[in-house]
């Protein structure tokens, strides 16, 4: 009776993971962002440190960083207006001036205005401690989100939400790939990807630390017209595209990570 009552019990879970996994396609996976967050940990000034155990006490940056996905859940509306400043969208193929033009011009709330406007708050003392939290909490997630290139992808596709691939044969869609499916395959946990990719030398870590905002929007948009290209609706991925990507997606988890920590260097003085 009791083993009866557990399988059905399992299936129908199972079924309804089935079912509603697609639609959790939001940012790197859980796992994506600790990555990040836990390389910048590695590069903080002992300043930032500092101030950061006055913001989050003995916690460390990767525990926050998935908080502004949580959220998503609320039924309240409390924080129905920030999901989109999870990415920006914009056309496929402009130049590196067109982009940034546009980058700059886009209408409303979004990851590039947000990722600034949590950058002030964060730096503001005058505001609570509470609203600094929220910030920080912001900023770890969306440096994240910069860096996973089909933040920066097309509004016709939404990100490529509505472009369906297979991975390993199920059915799946582009977005999900980049934000879980390409993190997962590599099968390590935050801590142990972070260790092994945080290995950069100080010329090169200044080389990707010290460019503006916007080309960091843009470096992601270069790979995600890349991606676009090789991916079209219907691909069918597997290993081969993990061969193929695999060095582009673990450069843009360390340089999220090592970006995310000069913001936080800036800021938290
Ligand atoms: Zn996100």
């Amino acid at each position: 009776m009791h083993i009866r009552f557990h399988v059905k019990y399992f299936k129908v879970a199972f079924l309804a993971i089935a079912i509603f996994a697609p639609l959790f396609s939001f940012c790197w996976g859980v796992t994506g962002h600790r990555v990040v967050a836990e390389i910048a940990q590695n590069h903080l000034t002992r300043r930032a440190k500092k101030e950061l155990r006055k913001l989050i006490g003995k916690e460390t940056l990767a525990q926050w960083a998935n908080w502004a996905d949580f959220i998503k859940s609320d039924t309240t509306n409390t924080w129905k207006h920030t999901s989109q400043w999870h990415y920006v969208d914009l056309p496929a193929n402009l130049s590196k001036d067109e982009f940034i033009e546009d980058l700059k011009k886009l209408p409303g709330e979004n990851l590039y205005t947000q990722i600034q406007a949590m950058s002030k708050q964060l730096a503001d003392h005058s505001l609570p401690l509470e609203q600094r939290q929220i910030a920080l909490r912001f900023l770890i997630h969306l440096v994240g989100d910069l860096h996973q290139p089909l933040h920066v992808g097309r509004d016709e596709d939404q990100g490529g939400n509505k472009i369906k691939v297979t991975w390993f044969d199920k059915p799946t869609n582009l977005h999900s790939v980049w934000d879980n499916s390409l993190v997962e395959f590599q099968q390590y946990s935050y801590t142990e990807y972070a260790n092994i990719l945080d290995i950069a030398g100080k010329e090169q870590i200044n080389e990707w630390q010290d460019t503006p905002l916007e080309d960091w929007f843009y470096d992601s948009y270069l790979l995600a017209n890349k991606i676009y290209a090789l991916t079209p609706d219907g691909s069918k991925l597997s290993y081969r595209y993990n061969y193929i990507f695999m060095n582009d997606l673990n450069r843009q988890l360390l340089k999220g990570g090592l970006r995310l920590a000069k913001i936080l260097n800036e800021v938290l003085k």
